[in-house]
């Protein structure tokens, strides 16, 4: 009786890399926040149960098997995902958020904050840190993890960042500080990893940043990022026919405010330096369903991003 899970495709841009990184991006919906504050309005509780749930998730997770698997909202970290993960090969970190609302809900296992994972036999670990995010100097409650890893078979490095910035509307300012503060961290790892001059931009360490940013496109903080010195793109316009429009939505909800379908995930890489090989395609408003996520068939609010990337060939 268990519901089936969503039949979702690659859709290969290039000939297939034998060995592309795979990286997944997922809000994976913070337990306590789901039982206890979002009130999805559809979704029936026992959906939400997490002795059923936390086994969506990682079958989701073993679905696609990344290379870089970046989360937010972990508030099972210490408990679940480091262990059963560190099982199967990867290593990890984690930085919770510094007043998570977790902490507001009855029960709660703890504060929910963002978490990266990679594949050891594929990377090793040169470099990582745990970073507060700041608005004009002023540090906020919001987090990332970066990571410079270096690839096993060719030696080459990768930056890598998970974020979550600021929810809901009014906040458009503070996510583009957060944003931009982001993009200043970046900036200095890169630049004391390539040994470049200060203030030189380092152009040999490609970056991949992934992200709930609560933002739609047209807001500022995803218009830093497009035009940010560090060129980047965003991955997933790749899916588009033309290649050049963000998916419809990558979390779908029904709240008691109403109906929520929107664009706010993000998986941002270096287009000089990296190749999109593949993008897994999103489940379509059928395969959703009338009540929307999260549900039987989907562990959380917000759909996971996967991508298959390779090293350009340097020109
Ligand atoms: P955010 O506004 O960034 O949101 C936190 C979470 O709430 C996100 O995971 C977000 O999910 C989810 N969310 C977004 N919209 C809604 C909605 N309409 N209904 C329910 N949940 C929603 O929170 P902050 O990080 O700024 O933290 C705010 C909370 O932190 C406060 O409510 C308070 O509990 C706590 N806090 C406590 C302090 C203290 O002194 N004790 C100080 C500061 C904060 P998604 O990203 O998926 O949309
Ligand atoms: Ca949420």
């Amino acid at each position: 009786d268990k519901p089936p899970r969503f039949h979702r495709e690659f859709i290969h841009l290039n000939v297939r890399d034998s060995t592309p990184i795979r990286v997944m991006q997922w809000n994976i919906l913070a337990q306590a926040l789901g039982e206890g504050l979002d009130s999805f309005v559809q979704c029936p509780l026992e959906a939400l149960n997490w002795s059923r749930r936390k086994y969506l998730i990682l079958e989701e997770i073993l679905a696609y098997r990344p290379h870089i698997l970046c989360l937010q909202e972990v508030d099972h970290y210490y408990d679940t995902f480091q262990p059963v993960l560190a099982g199967l090969g990867y290593s990890s970190n984690f930085c919770p958020k510094p007043w998570s609302p977790c902490l507001d809900v009855e029960g709660n296992n703890g504060p929910d904050g963002c978490a990266l994972f990679f594949d050891q036999s594929r990377f090793e670990l040169l470099d990582s840190m745990n970073i507060r995010l700041s608005a004009m100097m002023i540090p906020t409650n919001q987090v990332a993890v970066v990571m410079m890893l270096r690839c096993c078979s060719t030696g080459k490095c990768v930056c890598v960042a998970v974020t979550h910035l600021k929810a809901r509307s009014g906040w458009e300012w503070l996510r583009s500080a957060q944003g931009s503060d982001l993009l200043r961290h970046l900036q200095n790892v890169v630049q004391k990893h390539c040994g470049g001059a200060a203030g030189e931009t380092c152009s040999d360490i490609p970056l991949l940043i992934c992200g709930d940013f609560n933002a739609i496109p047209t807001e500022e903080v995803y218009r830093r990022f497009i035009t940010s010195p560090l060129g980047l793109d965003s991955a997933y316009k790749k899916l588009s026919q033309d290649g050049l429009k963000e998916p419809e939505y990558t979390t779908w909800k029904i709240r008691p405010t109403g109906e929520c379908c929107t664009t706010l995930d993000y998986i941002w890489y270096s287009q000089d330096m990296l190749r999109v090989d593949a993008v897994l395609d999103m489940p379509t408003e059928e395969q959703i369903g009338p009540n929307r996520l999260p549900s039987f068939s989907y562990a959380s609010d917000h759909l996971s991003l996967v991508c298959d990337f390779s090293f350009k060939e340097k020109k």
